[in-house]
């Protein structure tokens, strides 16, 4: 509104203005006053509502931009996530079977490559959490307000919440805990093509085989410590598990907001 006086031909619009009320005070034109009173009064208030009108047109345009940018860093987040999730998943439930075999009577007589890879890989705890730099830029800039979604920002702002605590956690996790292949080399041998491990973890676990990890199971049931451990590692993995699956509905909860809000559907395409 200040804006309206400085600009020159306002400027010269109002001194106008003001010469004729003067002269209409000066005649004892009361009506005339009031009329202009009545122009001045309304020009301010249109000059007003136009400065409005743009500030709402510019923070619009901006979260537009923000919810683009939001839904990339999304999608790539989910992905990643996903892959963690899907891995973990597998590893848990080879570790559940793998148990099992440890009952009285089980009837199992030996373990498949991949209850015999989940051993292996039941110390495993590190999987990054994903970030959502979009939300770190209007964190950190003071523009977190400019989505207009209360509940998009309640989401994002509780993922964070996850983010900041999860580090913690994931080192707790790292406390004492046993490297099954290395503390009990003895029943685990491993082949050499173990280390084309990838990053593609699901991948490598669902086609592993024996010539890659084999495990001896009649050794493992008379060794105490070895079960012990494994019972250790296996509640260990259980709750990094539900954490990284937590993670990952998070983010889905996330996208499903985000897709009404910006008014994208994707099918059945995403993960
Ligand atoms: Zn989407």
């Amino acid at each position: 509104m200040l804006n309206l006086f400085i600009l020159p031909e306002t400027n010269k619009g109002v001194r106008l203005i003001l010469r004729r009320i003067s002269q209409h005070v000066k005649d004892q034109n009361w009506f005339a006053v009031a009329l202009d009173f009545v122009i001045v009064v309304a020009g301010i208030l249109i000059a007003f509502q136009i400065t409005v009108w743009n500030e709402v047109r510019k923070d619009s345009a901006e979260e537009q931009k923000y919810l683009t940018r939001l839904h990339s860093d999304v999608i790539d987040a989910l992905n990643t996530s996903f892959n963690h999730a899907a891995l973990k998943s597998k590893v848990q439930n080879s570790l559940r079977s793998t148990l099992e075999a440890f009952k009285p009577n089980s009837g199992i007589e030996k373990l498949t490559s991949q209850q015999c890879a989940s051993v292996y890989f039941s110390h495993i705890y590190e999987a990054p959490f994903p970030s959502l730099p979009t939300v770190s830029e209007l964190l950190s800039s003071g523009r977190f307000s400019v989505l207009g979604s209360e509940r998009l920002r309640d989401l994002l702002a509780k993922h964070e919440q996850t983010r900041d605590g999860y580090q913690r956690f994931a080192d707790g996790m790292l406390v004492n805990r046993i490297v099954m292949a290395a503390e009990h080399s003895d029943l685990i041998q491993i082949g050499v093509e173990f280390h084309n491990f990838s990053s593609d973890g699901s991948n490598f676990f669902d086609h592993i085989s024996d010539d890659i990890i084999a495990c001896d199971l009649a050794s493992m049931r008379s060794d105490v410590r070895f079960k012990n451990n494994l019972i250790d590692n296996t509640a260990r993995h259980h709750e990094f598990h539900r954490s990284v699956a937590a993670q990952y509905e998070q983010l889905q909860e996330i996208h499903r907001e985000l897709d009404s809000v910006i008014g994208l559907s994707h099918g059945d395409a995403m993960p």
